[in-house]
């Protein structure tokens, strides 16, 4: 409606700005695809493929569907394009309208717009933190106050299964106090229980086991981190251990952005995420590790709307050019740079990084072929002390910077 115009314009320019400035490119996937890409790919068993999605027959007698959500379009996408051939990782970005058959809500619409962020080819827990603080950073940016990061970690291929038994074995033994569905999805997929709204379903929940307790060594690893890059860039988040997420194919971290009233009741999720590692394999592509995050426009609109959010959104004017970039070496000078991008970002000054490349040499040479002048190179001992090397590419000289000057220092530099 003409009313919510403005509101949408903003949404759009935020999310822009922000996926633009971390280096995300835009891709707009059709919204009618084969079915099979979501039946496969977001999974037969889950609620969004089995009630919620538009399916039809073509003339040609092809199955199709409206797309209920970006991600499966996206690594189809990915898999047709061969974009493994691209440097990795691969980062995406879109908005535009899913389509969903629900029971009428206010607020809920069968034709809805989201917001997508994808991030595929890296399995560094740097990105599952980068994606949450994008995700985080918009709404900020809009405005939204009371909104916390609910977070889980809900295993791979090597734990989960065995975790689906304990749990099976969990509600088998009180089956009856069980929701007509959940008694279904108690045979394709348990973890789904945890995510009914039932109130009976709520109750049964309350003492089921935890996935946290039966991670695998590599999960458990990956989930640590991901919490350290949360703690290090100071994103408020609780760990919600029923936490699942309505997808079939997430695989270690999932997570909600909610939205609280002043009395601090969840009001609904605004933003919704995690790490897909088998999904682009299942679609029939390469072994590629992904993670993204997708945010419902709508319900944003109408919140913006009853607050009459005035503040205008970052602005989203032509970027300069990038003449920082920011290497980095080992675990702490990543998760230490992960909160330094951030506060260039808030400076408005442009900085190139590559977080996945570990060596400093290919970073180096990176910055050289995008002719950056100045580099600053954050590694394990400079993290350790709290400071930065700077180095001039011109003329080769390196100094030292305290790590709580290099904003302000880089800004003059830049300036001149
Ligand atoms: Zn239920
Ligand atoms: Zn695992």
């Amino acid at each position: 409606m003409p009313e919510n115009q403005g509101y949408l314009k903003k949404i759009q320019k935020s999310v822009e700005s922000i996926a633009n400035y971390y280096g995300f490119s835009r891709i707009d996937t059709p919204i009618l695809e084969q079915a099979e890409v979501f039946v496969k790919g977001t999974g037969s068993a889950t609620d969004i493929v089995e009630k919620e999605m538009y399916t039809f027959r073509t003339k040609g007698g092809d199955l199709v569907a409206l797309r209920p959500e970006f991600t499966a379009g996206i690594a189809r996408s990915y898999i047709e394009h061969g974009m493994y051939n691209l440097p990795q990782p691969v980062k995406l970005w879109t908005v535009g309208p899913c389509f969903r058959h629900e029971r009428p809500q206010a607020g809920r619409y069968r034709q809805l717009l989201q917001f997508d962020l994808e991030v595929l080819g890296d399995k560094n827990a740097s990105i599952d933190g980068q994606i949450i603080q994008m995700s985080y950073d918009i709404l900020k940016d809009l405005s939204f106050k009371n909104i916390t990061i609910e977070v889980n970690n809900i295993g791979d291929q090597e734990c989960r299964p065995y975790f689906k038994k304990i749990l099976t074995s969990y509600f088998k033994s009180r089956k009856s106090q069980l929701c007509a569905d959940c008694q279904r999805r108690l045979k394709e997929n348990p973890l789904r229980i945890l995510d009914c709204k039932e109130e009976k379903c709520q109750r049964v929940k309350a003492g089921a086991p935890q996935i946290i307790d039966h991670l695998c060594e590599n999960c458990h690893a990956h989930f640590k981190q991901v919490l350290e890059f949360l703690d290090e860039l100071e994103l408020p988040y609780t760990l919600n251990p029923y936490l699942v997420r309505g997808f079939d194919y997430y695989t270690k971290t999932v997570f909600e952005i909610i939205e609280k009233s002043e009395a601090g009741i969840a009001q609904g999720s605004l933003v919704g995420g995690g790490r897909y590692d088998g999904l682009v394999k299942l679609l029939g592509g390469r072994d590629v590790p992904a993670c993204g995050a997708a945010g419902g426009i709508d319900r944003m609109i109408n919140i913006m709307r009853t607050r009459e959010v005035k503040n205008s959104p970052a602005s989203s004017k032509k970027q300069e050019k990038t003449q920082i970039f920011l290497a980095q070496l080992g675990q702490l000078a990543k998760r230490k740079s992960l909160k330094l991008f951030e506060e260039f970002r808030a400076a408005k000054i442009p900085v190139a990084e590559s977080f996945s490349k570990d060596s400093l040499r290919t970073q180096l040479k990176s910055a050289d072929k995008m002719g950056i002048r100045w580099v600053l190179i954050f590694g394990q001992k400079e993290a350790l002390e709290e400071f930065i090397t700077l180095r001039d590419m011109e003329t080769g000289v390196q100094k030292g910077i305290p790590l709580n000057k290099v904003v302000e220092e880089m800004k003059a530099k830049v300036k001149n």
